[in-house]
């Protein structure tokens, strides 16, 4: 049991819900391993009552937060500034305590590229189908131009937001670098090559471990590398068919770490040691019993 004193530092998570999230397990883990008297705890915030869940968190003294669904956006509004690229991607999942107010930064996308660096995957003139065209999709169409990926076939049931992501990323990057196809096209992109895949769409995520948003075999057999956001289950059914074609396949877990880790970075001035962050993964995946 830690010791909880005068001294003590609070960080938390506010969303809707809160319930079943891992964030605890990996600030508190990087605390107890840091010495660090800190303890990090999630707050169920109701509809309508975000601004004053900040303004109070502040009024509290408390140090840094993460946000979730649904507030993500909507945050950038009770913000004392906002970091360049969550700016541009438009969501913010991490507040940091600074004079007069909280700032805010996406941490998602930099955990998504040090997961990624972690596993040996480049960005970097790669081309890469991207499925989805929600939240999480823009902020890597972003990542991906940013990170100078030589084109990103960006494939979405809806084809209205994947047209409306790629004008916003080419717009701001300068470059024609986002390519948007309707996700029932995928037989158009070139088979004269292998690419890099990022599963950026919510289907497959637990209880419908048996739905896929493409599931032509013939799609798996360009993809050299599946990356999949989602973590739960730890093997999606796009993970399971980019294997059986031979490709090597990720889950979203190393994603969720490194926000955490990034995060508790900007809370507290320091750089996590690696080891650390590995210890961390090794509870996640105990809590996820994989
Ligand atoms: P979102 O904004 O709701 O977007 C959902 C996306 O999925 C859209 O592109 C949507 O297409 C597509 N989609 C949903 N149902 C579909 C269906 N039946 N058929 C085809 N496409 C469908 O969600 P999000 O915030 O971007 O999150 C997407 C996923 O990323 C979630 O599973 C989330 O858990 C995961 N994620 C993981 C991490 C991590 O740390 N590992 C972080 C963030 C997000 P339409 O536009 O056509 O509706």
């Amino acid at each position: 049991m830690r010791q909880i004193d005068g001294h003590t530092r609070l960080c938390g998570l506010i969303g809707n819900p809160v319930e079943h999230t891992m964030s605890p397990v990996i600030h508190n883990t990087l605390a107890e391993k840091e010495g660090r008297n800190l303890v990090y705890v999630p707050f169920h915030v109701e509809h309508g009552q975000l601004g004053r869940a900040v303004e109070g968190a502040y009024a509290l003294n408390i140090l840094g937060l993460n946000v979730t669904v649904p507030y993500k956006e909507e945050v950038t509004g009770c913000l004392k500034a906002v970091d360049g690229m969550a700016a541009q991607i438009g969501a913010v999942n991490t507040l940091v305590r600074t004079d007069g107010g909280y700032k805010g930064y996406n941490t998602d996308m930099m955990g998504l590229y040090r997961a990624m660096c972690s596993e040996g995957i480049r960005l970097e003139g790669e081309e890469i189908i991207l499925l989805g065209a929600g939240g999480a999709a823009r902020a890597v169409a972003f990542l991906c131009a940013s990170k100078q990926a030589a084109k990103v076939y960006l494939l979405n049931r809806t084809p209205e937001k994947a047209w409306q992501v790629a004008e916003e990323v080419n717009r701001a990057s300068g470059r024609e670098c986002i390519v948007p196809m309707r996700t029932r096209d995928h037989g158009k992109i070139p088979a004269d090559r292998k690419y890099l895949a990022i599963q950026a769409t919510s289907v497959g995520l637990y209880p419908h471990v048996e739905d896929v948003v493409i599931g032509d075999v013939g799609f798996y057999q360009k993809i050299h590398t599946g990356f999949d956001l989602i973590y739960r289950p730890s093997e999606t059914k796009f993970m399971s068919l980019v294997r059986a074609e031979g490709g090597q396949a990720f889950h979203g877990l190393k994603m969720l770490l490194y926000q955490g880790v990034i995060a508790y970075e900007l809370w507290n001035g320091i750089t996590v040691p690696e080891e650390d962050a590995l210890a961390v993964y090794g509870r996640m995946k105990g809590e996820m019993g994989i």
